[in-house]
């Protein structure tokens, strides 16, 4: 398949590792990505165990679902429970643990919350049900608001007067700002997510090289897309060059999708966000514009602020921060699994903790042969490849 299959070539992932093997790197590192689907990828694909032993792969606050506070779902049960409103929400999210509980408990205690599979789904229930409310759970980052932003368009264009948006989008460049200059975790460079980049540009993460020193290279998905921008963020740190390579470039440019951009300009402004495990950062969520607060739920049905509670044992703002990696956390495989979640990390399909469960939980350490020798090279590059 084009675009897939050549960036699985079993030849050029050894190639790739075999550099990445090779470099020596001045001191242990740690490299974060900062994208679900990006995490997905790495375990799936095994990539965390073929890095040299002193440099750390840990996953930051890039998987929508899991950034959500439960202040958020809180409000969104309690909305799903008025009887004049519909909750439209992606699947993912129902079985998150608001502070009392998710919405799946909510909806099955009579809450009317259905699962779409697009925002425009929601504007059809809307259509469908003009005596009803319908409410859409905009969360996620750049690449889904502008689909959020399409859908307010239409329900204007169109007048649907009983379409609405509870808006917990988000935007990434805040909360790597904010983990760098906490500190809390030393970040010596990122892989940038693709998806992302592709709305914004590569040129919105020029400041993590110039004001940070940070590496940095966008990935693709793919295995050697990976590998690739791995071995630039590494060959920037070998050499003490810190600067950002797009490894991406069959699809990220550096000024991103023009028209996209405009769309959200045209319904949103920046506004603050709460961050699971980072906290209220300014400027790094995106409201309604003041003149749509006919679209917007929490002004339409006067919701007031949640705080939210989240379960004391669950340690996903660590994981979310880069601080520990699933299997630190005492619950992990034990109490919390994919099907008893104790936190947002394993419950959505790109949570950190759900892809350890799925694919590092039983995979154990580096195989012996994975490093050093030509044959373990070989069957690695093919299992990655596979
Ligand atoms: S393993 Fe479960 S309890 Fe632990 S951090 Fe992950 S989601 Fe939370």
């Amino acid at each position: 398949m084009r675009y897939v299959d050549e960036y699985r070539e079993p030849r050029l992932v050894r190639e790739l590792m075999d550099e990445l093997g090779n470099l020596r790197v001045p001191r242990p590192l740690t490299i974060m990505e900062v994208c679900g689907s990006h995490t997905m990828a790495l375990s799936r694909f095994g990539l965390r165990r073929v890095l040299p032993p002193d440099v750390r792969l840990v996953s930051g606050p890039g998987c929508p679902v899991c950034v959500t506070p439960s202040g958020y779902l809180d409000q969104a049960i309690a909305l799903a429970g008025r009887p004049e409103v519909i909750v439209a929400s992606f699947g993912d999210l129902l079985r998150v643990p608001g502070s009392r509980q998710s919405l799946e408990e909510a909806r099955a205690e009579g809450a009317d919350v259905r699962v779409v599979y697009s925002v425009l789904d929601a504007l059809e229930l809307a259509r469908a049900n003009p005596e009803r409310a319908v409410v859409f759970l905009a969360i996620g980052f750049e690449t889904t608001a502008p689909t959020a932003a399409a859908a307010v368009a239409q329900a204007e264009d169109e007048g649907i007067a009983n379409f609405y948006l509870l808006t917990e989008l988000k935007v990434m460049p805040p909360p790597m700002r904010a983990l760098l200059e906490a500190q809390d975790v030393r970040v010596d460079g990122f892989l940038l997510p693709g998806h992302v980049s592709a709305i914004v540009g590569w040129g919105a993460f020029r400041f993590l090289p110039e004001e940070y020193g940070a590496a940095c290279a966008v990935a693709g998905f793919e295995p050697v897309d990976l590998l690739r921008a791995l071995a630039a963020v590494m060959v920037q740190l070998t050499e003490g060059r810190p600067s950002l390579a797009n490894t991406y470039g069959r699809v990220v440019t550096e000024e991103g999708n023009l028209a996209a951009q405009a769309l959200l300009r045209k319904y949103f402004r920046p506004v603050s966000s709460h961050w699971r495990g980072i906290g209220e950062l300014p400027a790094s969520g995106l409201g309604l514009l003041p003149g749509l607060a006919h679209r917007d739920a929490r002004t339409a049905f006067s919701l007031e602020p949640a705080e939210g509670r989240d379960n004391p044992a669950c340690r996903c703002g660590e994981v979310l921060r880069g601080a520990i990696t699933p299997p630190e956390c005492p619950l992990f495989a034990g109490r919390c699994t994919p099907a008893s979640p104790q936190g947002a990390c394993m419950v959505s399909s790109e949570g950190t903790c759900a892809a350890y469960f799925r694919y590092e939980r039983l995979a154990g350490g580096r195989h012996p042969d994975d490093r050093g020798s030509s044959a373990g090279s070989a069957r690695k590059a093919k299992e990655v490849a596979s």
